[in-house]
């Protein structure tokens, strides 16, 4: 059976698996025994990152990530916020800053403006702390406006250690974020059959700078397709990706959780 896997980007702290009536131990336990050893469970608002960090300093083998989503941009007030954010990051077990971003993809560009704003902000915050960024990047169907536009501001604010979450291009896109220092997170979309530019990714990308998440409970994996998704479904997405690769699947597992400690600066073995 494998072991060692990393979930780089999971919502233990999702409100959806409460009206569930989902435990968080029941999730970390069933992912413990498909061979899931680790979890970044992120943010998304102030009160999702301190749930994230308190689930964090309950579970061992869970650590934390604190940020404001670029969707809540406009809702907040954003310099009292990202002080809150600032205050959480000082927490014990808190390994980056996110989930952060740009998202187009709702709203097109009406909230651009707020959104680069929120998202400097916590790129301070990260860099004053050493930590990596998670970063959120969607676009409106068919453009790369976002996506372009993180680039220049990570250019522009000299951000040097970073993950693409849930990333779903092509690898030349990758590739820019790559040299940038960036790790591209590879979700379960990766399983579906229509996720083309996806599955050139994660072929011609060197599994040096790939990681694996669920983005649970989000974006389940084939055959969980339309469920809702948990940690221990990442199982199928570290088998889909050894496929493309044509590699073992306790070696995708070994790189991709070596290469989050390494992002994460979490010293285990
Ligand atoms: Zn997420």
């Amino acid at each position: 059976m494998s072991k060692g896997l990393f979930d780089t980007h999971t919502h233990l702290n999702d409100p959806w698996y409460q009206e569930e009536q989902i435990e968080t131990k029941e999730i970390i336990e069933s992912a413990k025994k498909v061979g899931v050893s680790y979890f970044c469970n992120v943010g998304f608002d102030v009160k999702s990152s301190k749930r994230a960090l308190t689930q964090a300093l309950k579970y061992k083998e869970v650590y934390a990530a604190v940020g404001i989503h670029p969707n809540e941009a406009h809702k907040v007030d954003i310099d009292l916020e990202t002080e809150e954010i600032e205050t959480l990051a000082n927490g014990d077990k808190v390994v980056a800053i996110g989930e952060i971003g740009l998202d187009y993809f709702h709203n097109g560009k009406k909230y651009r403006d707020q959104q680069i704003k929120l998202l400097e902000l916590q790129i301070d915050v990260a860099k004053k702390h050493n930590f990596p960024v998670a970063l959120h990047i969607r676009d409106e169907e068919g453009k790369e406006d976002a996506y372009l536009d993180a680039l220049e501001i990570i250019d522009r604010k000299k951000v040097k250690s970073g993950i693409i979450h849930c990333y779903t291009q092509g690898p030349e896109l990758a590739q820019k974020f790559i040299e940038r220092g960036f790790y591209i997170s590879i979700p379960g979309i990766v399983t579906f059959k229509s996720a083309k530019a996806l599955h050139k990714t994660v072929r011609e990308i060197s599994i040096n700078f790939l990681l694996l998440e669920t983005d649970a409970p989000y974006l389940a994996p084939e055959p969980m397709r339309g469920k809702i998704n948990t940690s221990s479904y990442i199982a199928y997405t570290a088998d889909y990706v050894a496929n493309l690769k044509n590699m073992d699947v306790q070696d995708i597992i070994t790189a991709t959780a070596t290469n989050a400690k390494k992002v994460f600066k979490i010293s285990l073995t």
